[in-house]
């Protein structure tokens, strides 16, 4: 938004902006903010940043603990939910040292810049085009505490009057399960909701393909936005995350992007279309290839089938993300390419032919990724098959013309499946990691901390007494 500070200074005078917020991501994803007054932004916070304690951020122990905050003025973008005006600012992050401050080799923002200059000097390309989906449901209430039976969610207005029974409490209209693809008004009850957040992200810069509501049951929709560069999408994606809570939250709803929020509904996935360019001329598009795909676009999908299961533990890193990956609900179980085929890991669509927009999409990720951390290493894992040519059809990934949940037991043989669980994911990532750490794109205490923090995440989750083990073994 400004190229120094000075427009900055000025646009907060003639704006009545009182407060600046730095906005700073933390290992998982999450924003984290910190606040000066708006007369305190000059030259010196430009030059020297503000100083943090990123200890609590999650990161890997560095010798020191004391980082440095660096605002990017042309991020800054005035908040649309805060009651005092304010500017909101985000940035990269640089770790003090003796020798003076150096870019925290950890910091997400960081290690997708490391990702795509490795592939600048790679000679392979010059830009990773990403488009990601974001499916998310819109609920009225979450309550949940840890004692059996007490996690209930409440869909929206009209299935929670539903769910009442009380006698004149709704409408009669009511999203079918499994059936609110594209559905209209009055089913579709959100649809103002999504105008207005598309509008706001349209306003952030930020530009939206289409929004709809999704196949789940009522509440489950999508907001899909324009392809852009990858570094620059993972700070999109954190905007949009920010803007669809906040913005559903002031509605006096709730929204998660959690993969599974319910039982036997469709799960919310974060498909990522993806292409490469050099020269600004596209690399994935041969007419002659299957589907329309280069050599290189083969290579790219064997890179990302390849390291598929340790991929996971990035792009699928919650407990949660494994039961949206089950059969049946449009979310990918086997490790394989095709073209219009949404039961594999990857899908060609049929409909991007023109050679510019040639490409594939990766299906298993989902929004509880660090999307910085998920996109670089989608990049890297794709650039390791191209380095290493890596053909899909040889390793038997494809294609698959066919629906690969109905496979007999004896088609399935020697078909390659995702991780069932967050720890399997990662323990294929702490065996399969070395196409990460390439030139120190993702450092090794990363991945370790990483890895730590997950497993205690799964721990937890599995000494929880589930709900379902009261129907299971209560009369045992
Ligand atoms: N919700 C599905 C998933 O989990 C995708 C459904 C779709 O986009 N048609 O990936
Ligand atoms: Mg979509
Ligand atoms: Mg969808
Ligand atoms: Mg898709």
């Amino acid at each position: 938004m400004f190229e120094n500070v000075r427009q900055a200074q000025d646009y907060c005078k003639n704006q009545g902006i009182r407060m600046i917020d730095f906005k700073m991501v933390d290992i998982n994803g999450r924003w984290r903010h910190l606040t000066i007054p708006a007369e305190r932004l000059d030259e010196s916070t430009m030059c020297y940043g503000i100083g943090f304690d990123g200890s609590n951020y999650g990161y890997a122990p560095v010798e020191k603990s004391d980082m440095v905050f660096l605002p990017d003025l042309s991020t800054a973008h005035p908040d649309p939910f805060t009651e005092v005006p304010t500017l909101s600012i985000s940035g990269n992050v640089r770790v003090l040292r003796d020798t003076g401050n150096e870019p925290f080799d950890q910091y997400p923002r960081n290690v997708a810049l490391k990702a795509e200059e490795f592939m600048r000097r790679s000679g392979i390309a010059d830009q990773m085009i990403i488009g990601p989906e974001f499916e998310f449901h819109l609920l009225d209430r979450v309550s949940y505490d840890c004692r059996p039976n007490r996690v209930s969610y409440e869909l929206d207005t009209m299935q929670a009057e539903w769910n009442s029974g009380l006698p004149g409490a709704n409408s009669g209209y009511h999203v079918p399960r499994e059936g609110g693809y594209h559905i209209c008004a009055p089913l579709d009850s959100s649809y103002d909701f999504r105008s207005k957040i598309c509008l706001m992200l349209a306003d952030w810069g930020i530009d939206v393909k289409y929004h709809h509501h999704e196949v789940g049951g009522p509440g489950q929709v999508e907001i899909e936005v324009e392809l852009g560069s990858m570094t620059d999408m993972a700070d999109k994606t954190m905007i949009l995350k920010y803007v669809v809570r906040n913005a559903a939250v002031a509605a006096g709803k709730t929204a998660t992007f959690m993969p599974k929020p319910i039982y036997q509904e469709a799960g919310n996935g974060m498909h990522v279309h993806m292409l490469l360019r050099k020269d600004g001329k596209p690399l994935f598009y041969d007419e002659a290839g299957y589907s329309g795909l280069s050599k290189e676009a083969h290579w790219f999908m064997g890179g990302l089938l390849m390291h598929a299961r340790s991929l996971c533990a990035l792009t699928n890193p919650s407990t949660n993300s494994f039961k949206r990956l089950v059969p049946g609900y449009e979310a990918p179980v086997t490790i394989g390419y095709a073209t219009s085929n949404r039961s594999a890991v990857i899908r060609i669509p049929a409909y991007a032919k023109a050679s510019d927009s040639k490409r594939f999409e990766l299906r298993n990720p989902d929004a509880t990724c660090n999307p910085y951390y998920a996109y670089a290493a989608i990049l890297m894992a794709g650039l390791d098959g191209i380095l290493r040519q890596t053909d899909p059809h040889e390793h038997g990934w494809g294609p698959f013309d066919c629906n690969l949940y109905q496979l007999s037991e004896e088609e399935k043989m020697g078909l390659e499946s995702l991780p069932k669980t967050l720890s399997e994911a990662l323990d294929a990532l702490e065996k399969d990691h070395e196409y990460l750490t390439r030139d120190g794109v993702f450092p090794e205490p990363l991945l370790n901390a990483w890895i730590k923090n997950k497993r205690a995440e799964a721990e937890l989750v599995e000494q929880i007494p589930h709900p379902a083990e009261i129907g299971l073994y209560y009369d045992l």
